[in-house]
Parts: C-alpha cells; structure tokens; sequence
C-alpha cells in the first residue's frame, strides 16, 4: 500500500520534545513505558479478530491511512512486540500494525460499554468486545499499516540495537564513537547507535557511569564505555520492572495509565542535592535539550 510518509523521514527523536521549556520537566512515554504497554495490552488482544477500526482522528504525525478499516476488519493479532519506541502489532497474514505513542500517546484496554473520551482517536474492536483505545492529547502519535517485512520498513531498517540484548556492548559504543565530536549525551540518544534511550535515561545512565554528559563522545574510553553500556541495561531494566507494578492500569480504567515517575537520580533535580556526595545538581542544555549532572560525580 501507499504509505503517506514524507519523502525524508524525520525519525522520532526526542528533539520533538519542546516540553522541556517549561520550567517543570513533563514525562513522555520513554522505552520502559512502551515496553510496558506491549506487556499490558498483548494477553488481551493476542489471538483475537479485529471486527472494527473506528478512526475519530486522521491527523497524527502522520495521516492515518484511510483505508485502515478496511485492511485489518478480520485480520487476527498474531503477536504484539516492540522495536525501539515502535509498538507491532504482527497480524495473522505477517502484515503489522505499527503505533507510536509519540510525546502523550498512551494504549489501554476498555469494553465496549466504556465511551471515547476527547482525545480517544481510534479504537481497534476485536470480535469479543475488547477494545484497545489510542488516546493522544498532542497528537504526536502514528499508527501505520505495513505488509513488508518489518525490518526493512523505513521507520525501522536504520535502527541500531536494542539497549537490553546482547549486541548492545561498551564495545559497540566504542566502536561507532570513534572521530564521533559529539556529546556522549547526544551520541547515546541517538537511535543509530542505540535505540531507546530518551532524555531521561540518558542523564541517568551517565550519572551512574560517573561520565559527564557534554565530553566528546569520540575521546572516551572503551573500559568507560563498557561500564555505560552496563549503566543504560540498569537503568532501563530498573524502570521496566518498576512499570510492570502498573500493569492493572492498562485495563478497564477511564484516564490514561499513569506512566511511572521512578525516583530519579539526576533528571528533573536541578539544584538539589547529589544523592552521593551531596553537591548540587547542575542544569545545562546539550543539543536544546535539558540535561543534568553532578559536577563531582561525574567527570
Ligand atoms: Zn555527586
């Protein structure tokens, strides 16, 4: 099918995160969260035939394919997983159904009985009833229909590994971050050489290994990059099972699941006391985007 992407693919990023210019930080779905929703939404949609898509909204980031409707009314949900920030949803005939929740999107599980609230833009109703319900405020979103295979559609053939596997290594970053002038910040924000890492992991990651967030990537160590690696796993697997204690709100609740605020070491704590040796947090910008360290801690 046609798929109405722009000619140059403007990838995710969080450099769409203008949210940062208010003066308190405001948390958008990062890895864990989507994560999260696979894990909550799979048990109750995997094996069930899509009977409806009712679409109140086309405009997301991208248009919703029109015909959506028509592509997936009795198709099945073979399995949900996740590739980057990407929810797929992989159909019976290997076609897949890929959202995004962009800076305020957010999935949930409803019945029938339960109706759409203003931000409720789509709803795919399978056969028995359940509904899974795509709320976004700011419409940053997308849900996208493919049939190629999904690792070489555009949004995700150029990605680079998943944080948690095992071919994300100190190695891996040591190798691609050579030359590389760029900040180790913005070097690990960026999906080529690692997905998943939001603006907020990033700040963490680097607290926890100690390395200051505006050195050049390319003039850091590969012992000091092994133990990033091992930081990024952490903290994003730390976040993770924390989401998993939400679980319930995926399912049958009127608002949005509440994504997790987990009690963040530097993120968010600018002037306050560093958790290990007391200093103050400092607040600096790196690439527009906020960012946050220990002066002392890390070096
Ligand atoms: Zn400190």
């Amino acid at each position: 099918m046609q798929e109405q992407l722009p000619s140059v693919i403007h990838h995710f990023t969080d450099s769409d995160a203008q949210i940062e210019n208010q003066t308190t930080p405001t948390f958008m779905p990062e890895l864990p969260e989507v994560e999260t929703t696979c894990s909550g939404i799979s048990p109750h949609i995997t094996g069930k035939t899509i009977a409806n898509v009712i679409v109140r909204q086309t405009q997301l980031r991208w248009p919703i394919p029109d015909n959506l409707q028509q592509l997936l009314t009795g198709l099945s949900i073979h399995n949900v997983s996740r590739r980057a920030k990407y929810i797929l949803l992989k159909t019976n005939t290997a076609e897949t159904v890929i959202l995004h929740l962009g800076m305020s999107g957010s999935l949930r599980i409803v019945n029938n009985k339960q109706k759409p609230g203003k931000h409720d833009h789509v709803d795919f109703v399978f056969t028995d009833g359940t509904i899974l319900r795509f709320n976004d405020t700011r419409k940053f979103g997308a849900i996208l229909f493919t049939s190629e295979p999904i690792n070489q559609h555009k949004l995700i053939s150029q990605l680079g590994p998943e944080p948690l596997s095992d071919q994300f290594t100190g190695r891996h970053l040591h190798t691609r971050s050579k030359n590389r002038k760029a900040t180790v910040k913005s070097f690990i924000m960026d999906g080529h050489n690692v997905v998943g890492v939001g603006n907020i992991y990033a700040s963490e990651s680097l607290f926890m290994a100690g390395i200051h967030p505006s050195r050049q990537a390319g003039r850091i160590s590969l012992k000091r990059y092994q133990k990033l690696a091992e930081c990024i796993k952490i903290v994003l697997q730390q976040a993770i099972e924390q989401g998993g204690t939400t679980l319930r709100n995926f399912v049958n609740e009127q608002g949005k699941p509440g994504y997790f605020q987990q009690s963040l070491s530097v993120y968010g704590r600018a002037n306050e006391p560093c958790k290990h040796c007391d200093s103050t947090i400092k607040q600096i910008k790196i690439a527009q985007r906020a960012s946050y360290f220990c002066p002392v801690c890390q070096k």
